[in-house]
């Protein structure tokens, strides 16, 4: 039990560099390269693996991986036959031999190398299973898509009887579960009986949560029976304002958000949960409210995580991006922005991350 606790603290604070390497994208090809890998293997494909939307997964972080090969697809193949197919061996059979040539190291940001020998049971299952394919939301931020999504009835039984007891065998071993910003976990009927499903064969699983935090509240949490099983959540806020949250998150539960993350906070006072993560994507209609959103953070004893709004297909947004982008120097704003840039609340380190792009102009 003792030896548990002390892998899901190593587990953690391995997670926290990923997260800051990440969120800083320290790992970009400006600020490293070949020093921040050596000659160790990197655990990723040994321990970790994600299901994407439509089932598909991939033997580590598409982004990173030169050739983007899936590993298969869980709606059409065991998940035995995944973790320890081809693609998996062929990428594992390098890592022993420190070879990364299959990755893209200019932009990976989530190297995390063994420090000893790679344990002989990873081809029982993966530590960490991410679950990003289920794409329900209560929300239409306008950063995201246009349309609510809800998932229709042949595709919740398709998750119900096809993704579900494959996820199952591979949570077997697992003791970190993450429920990925794709839709919201607590939203989707799916994600939630998913939740007490895995609860029933993982109970002491520790959970990373992403979510936009409407239903982030004990009565939720404690249905699902996960209220002592939290690691930490990442919530998406994107203002410090009522008025500017309806703008953006189209929906008028600012408050109600704050609420069930003060809830949040007082767990993590008392050792409930490790870490809160507090979510801000940049772009015209929020960027004045930047210091408040710190100030929230030191209140909620969270990290303010500031990146900049990327445009996505599927929102109208997309359109406006030059419009919206005031982090972009042709951007009319731009010098307004960079004088919000300086203010020494960002160089709070405790409360305040800062996408890689955003450091360069904060230090102008
Ligand atoms: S170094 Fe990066 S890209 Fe390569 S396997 Fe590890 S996490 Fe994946
Ligand atoms: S950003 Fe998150 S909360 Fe907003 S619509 Fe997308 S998945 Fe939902």
């Amino acid at each position: 039990m003792k030896e548990n606790k002390k892998d899901i603290k190593t587990i953690f604070q391995e997670y926290k560099k990923i997260l800051l390497n990440f969120f800083t994208k320290k790992a970009s090809l400006k600020n490293n390269n070949k020093h921040n890998f050596d000659m160790r293997p990197c655990k990723m494909p040994f321990e970790r693996i994600e299901i994407y939307p439509g089932g598909i997964i991939y033997p580590c972080c598409p982004d990173f991986l030169k050739n983007r090969q899936s590993a298969g697809n869980i709606g059409t193949q065991d998940f035995e036959e995944i973790w320890n197919g081809k693609v998996f061996k062929d990428i594992r059979k390098k890592l022993k031999k420190c070879d990364f040539s299959f990755c893209r190291r200019e932009l990976c940001g989530e190297y995390v190398p063994y420090e000893g020998k790679i344990p002989k049971d990873y081809k029982k299952g993966p530590k960490e299973i991410k679950i990003s394919y289920d794409k329900e939301c209560n929300y239409k931020c306008i950063t995201c898509r246009d349309e609510i999504i809800v998932n229709s009835p042949e595709m919740t039984e398709v998750y119900n009887n096809v993704y579900l007891p494959k996820v199952l065998k591979a949570v077997n071993n697992a003791d970190i579960l993450t429920l990925a910003g794709s839709g919201d976990p607590f939203y989707s009927k799916h994600s939630r009986h998913l939740i007490k499903e895995i609860m029933k064969v993982r109970p002491n699983i520790k959970i990373r949560i992403n979510s936009n935090g409407y239903f982030l509240n004990e009565e939720m949490l404690t249905e699902l029976g996960i209220q002592n099983n939290i690691l930490g959540v990442i919530v998406s806020v994107d203002a410090a304002s009522r008025e500017t949250y309806k703008r953006i998150l189209r929906t008028d539960a600012f408050d109600r958000v704050i609420k069930n993350l003060e809830l949040m906070s007082e767990w993590k006072k008392q050792g409930k949960i490790e870490w809160i993560v507090i979510n801000f994507v940049i772009h015209l209609i929020n960027y004045k409210e930047m210091p408040e959103f710190v100030k929230l953070a030191q209140r909620l004893d969270a990290i303010a995580f500031f990146s900049t709004y990327r445009p996505w297909q599927s929102s109208e947004l997309y359109k406006k991006y030059d419009e919206m982008a005031v982090f972009e120097q042709q951007n009319e704003h731009y010098e307004e922005f960079v004088e919000i840039m300086h203010n020494p609340i960002f160089q709070d380190k405790r409360h305040c991350v800062l996408e890689g792009k955003l450091i360069k102009i904060a230090q102008s």
